[in-house]
């Protein structure tokens, strides 16, 4: 195989309970990509449509994930990428993550799959360092394995991928602004009270386990987030009244997703999910608030061939 047209996923990283360690990826939102073999061992973006990004392989995110690849591949060659971007940058549901890991999981596949799904969340991790400064593995992970995953550590890199119920579909809202990934990482506080701890893990466990058990309640009751979202949210138009409309129309659970501004709702069957969309626009459309509302199932494959 000379190249390959992928589907890279846009995730909703952290899940409420789960900072920094929890990722989910979506189905129906996310960017392609086209990756060819080239006989010069570099990488080369020769097209980005859809979004103003870098072509320069350096500042681009799949350019730098890429790079980590071919410095552990003995491939002589390398690789040209063409992006189809759909996801907006700073939006919050994992665009940096969707490009870095749909490069590497191309290029594996290209050379005939040497590397593991941990190598290559490793290698996408590259990118995400690019984008934030943080070298996350919260969005690239899901995007990668699909499904939920679980950061269980980052040295070493341990993750624990976690069933997906059947009926669980997301809601993610974007209101029409741009907060860096950065810039809401400056507010948290870097300490946090044992109360508020055991609050979030026994949440945690909670969400996993109901995961696990196919009990939407479980997973009801442990979409909560002591410690971020009280902080995060006020950067969020009208966060307060889009979750307590989401959880009235029957949501499951409703919090930021990644650093924001999307706001994400889990739901169980469809038609919630799109009375839960119903509810989110129409508290943006009452305060004049532009947005974007996807509704996708969650996607238990990750990165996929298309055509
Ligand atoms: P997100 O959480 O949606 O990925 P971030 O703010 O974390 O948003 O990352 C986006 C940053 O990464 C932007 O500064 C953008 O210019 C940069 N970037 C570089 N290459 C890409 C790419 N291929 N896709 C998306 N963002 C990219």
């Amino acid at each position: 195989m000379e190249e390959i047209k992928v589907f890279c996923p846009a995730t909703i990283a952290n899940v409420s309970c789960g900072f920094d360690v929890l990722g989910l990826a979506l189905d129906s939102v996310g960017d392609e990509m086209v990756v060819r073999k080239i006989p010069e061992k570099e990488i080369r973006i020769t097209k980005i449509i859809g979004q103003d990004l870098p072509l320069e392989t350096e500042k681009n995110v799949s350019g730098v994930a890429g790079l980590a690849l071919l410095e552990k591949s003995d491939y002589e060659g390398g690789f040209e990428i063409e992006i189809d971007k759909r996801i907006k940058p700073g939006s919050g549901i994992g665009s940096s993550a969707a490009s870095s890991a749909g490069a590497v999981w191309a290029m594996n596949e290209l050379l005939g799959r040497p590397f593991s799904k941990l190598e290559l969340v490793q290698f996408a991790m590259e990118g995400e360092k690019l984008a934030s400064d943080v070298a996350h593995a919260d969005n690239v992970a899901p995007a990668i394995y699909g499904g939920f995953t679980l950061v269980r550590s980052y040295a070493p890199l341990d993750i624990v991928p976690i069933p997906t119920p059947d009926e669980l579909f997301a809601t993610v809202i974007h209101p029409q602004i741009e907060i860096k990934t950065s810039d809401s990482r400056k507010i948290l506080k870097t300490t946090i009270s044992l109360e508020k701890g055991i609050k979030q893990w026994g949440n945690l466990g909670g969400l996993v386990a109901g995961l696990f058990q196919n009990d939407y309640d479980l997973i009801g009751r442990s979409l909560e987030d002591h410690i971020v979202e009280p902080i995060r949210s006020i950067l969020i138009p009208a966060f307060d009244d889009i979750k307590t409309n989401a959880m009235d129309a029957g949501a499951l659970g409703c919090g930021i997703s990644g650093s924001g501004p999307s706001i994400f709702a889990l739901s169980q069957g469809e038609n919630t999910a799109q009375n839960v969309a119903k509810s989110m626009e129409e508290t943006y459309q009452t305060i004049g608030v532009p947005f974007d509302i996807h509704i996708s199932k969650v996607n238990i494959h990750g990165v996929k061939k298309l055509g």
